[in-house]
């Protein structure tokens, strides 16, 4: 979806029917954790954006802006992306006449203390920053639950590039501690949804904006209220009787390293059977691991038995979840299509590794703000893995064989 905001989310509809559902980089950049952009320089872009209307009969008067950081995309017609010094983009179209202008020979990323700060200033009194090596985790929910989400965090990180490094052999290093803002309270993280996204991910238990590089999510693992006196421990016990807690952040966690590791482009045509496929390969909570999650690929029970459910009633419709991704946002088709989307995804990361490689690298390759058509896509697909008859067939033969 071109100049506009794109996020990953989950309906609180669709989580509760299919969820009863390092560092090797770090030390050969000589204990830099993050990698600093090359030489860019760094750009001031002023815009007009649309004010708001003085009266319902008169036209809003537009106001003048500015975004400092570097370009990403300059399309042919004027309009740009940018892409601040926190990692968020900005859509700027040729209508709202960008002006740019050199203010320093190199962009930066802000420093993780400089992150820090602009995240305390943005949410303001009653939010703690809690560093670890690879995150901020930004919360108003106290101490423990700040604590908990970044252990997990950095688990998932360390697993997640051991497990990618022996097949993409060039993973990125992300530019700067990625940023997860989890509030206390699902009301307070409505709040800032309906802001910060629009509104466009509904009764979401947590997201990945695409737009401004954050995870989003509340603390679901425990009693209403903050819970600013337990401990990381105590939350994490109330995490193991909820799964759903930890699957959410696991999820959500996934698509950010995903697109921070250079697996995939933000702003780019990412298919959501894919997107969502990964997410789910990793997502699976492992009660029986202390954090509560640990292995990577676990069958998903809960995503086989949905699975399970939909091929009984129907076959496998591969090429309509391929083309577009109407059927992820269609409330009335979502929990099919998540589900499809897990086995497919399942069944080509664990028995097509070879041409699952090779897809994933060419989508990592694609560029911001150039979208393919619904043939493109099925093309790219069949040229990886075959024709998609003969896909759906394999597929349903080898889920037949999975038991949980
Ligand atoms: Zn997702």
């Amino acid at each position: 979806m071109p100049w506009s905001q794109y996020q990953f989310g989950h309906t609180l509809r669709v989580l509760r029917e299919i969820v009863a559902c390092l560092c090797v980089l770090f030390l050969c950049l000589g204990g830099r954790p993050f990698l600093h952009a090359a030489d860019e320089p760094l750009v001031r872009v002023t815009y007009q954006s649309p004010g708001q209307p003085t009266s319902p009969d008169t036209p809003p008067l537009h106001e003048e802006k500015a975004v400092e950081g570097r370009i990403r995309v300059q399309a042919v017609d004027g309009g740009l992306l940018v892409e601040d010094r926190q990692g968020g983009l900005w859509p700027i179209t040729a209508g709202q006449s960008p002006v740019t202008e050199t203010i320093a020979p190199q962009y930066t990323p802000l420093s993780a203390e400089e992150l820090n700060a602009a995240l305390k200033a943005e949410l303001g009194e009653g939010f703690e920053v809690f560093p670890t090596t690879h995150y901020l985790v930004c919360t108003n929910a106290g101490r423990g639950y700040g604590e908990w989400c970044g252990r997990l965090f950095e688990r998932l990180h360390a697993g997640f590039q051991r497990f990618w490094k022996r097949r993409i052999p060039n993973l990125e290093v992300p530019a700067q501690p990625l940023v997860a803002i989890a509030f206390a309270t699902q009301k307070e993280f409505q709040a800032f949804q309906l802001a910060d996204a629009g509104g466009q991910v509904g009764a979401a238990q947590g997201y990945f904006s695409a737009r401004t590089n954050r995870m989003v999510l509340f603390n679901q693992s425990g009693e209403a209220g903050p819970g600013r006196a337990l401990t990381a421990a105590q939350i994490q016990k109330q995490a193991l009787r909820n799964p759903m807690a930890i699957a959410t952040v696991i999820h959500e966690a996934v698509h950010q390293l995903s697109f921070n590791m250079g697996l995939q482009t933000r702003y780019a045509d990412n298919p959501a059977w894919f997107s969502e496929g990964l997410a789910m390969y990793f997502e699976t909570p492992d009660l029986e691991a202390q954090s509560g999650w640990r292995t990577i690929g676990k069958l998903n029970t809960s995503r086989l038995g949905q699975y399970r459910k939909l091929a009984s009633v129907r076959p496998l419709e591969i090429r309509s979840l391929i083309a577009t991704d109407d059927r992820f946002r269609d409330p009335a088709s979502a929990v099919d299509a998540y589900a499809e989307a897990w086995a497919l995804h399942y069944y080509l990361l664990e028995t097509q590794k070879e041409k699952y490689d090779n897809y994933l690298k060419n989508l990592g390759k694609k560029q911001p703000l150039q979208w393919n058509t619904p043939d493109q896509r099925v093309a790219d697909f069949e040229a990886a893995f075959g024709a998609t008859s003969d896909v759906e067939l394999a597929l349903t033969k080898y889920m037949a064989r999975r038991s949980p």
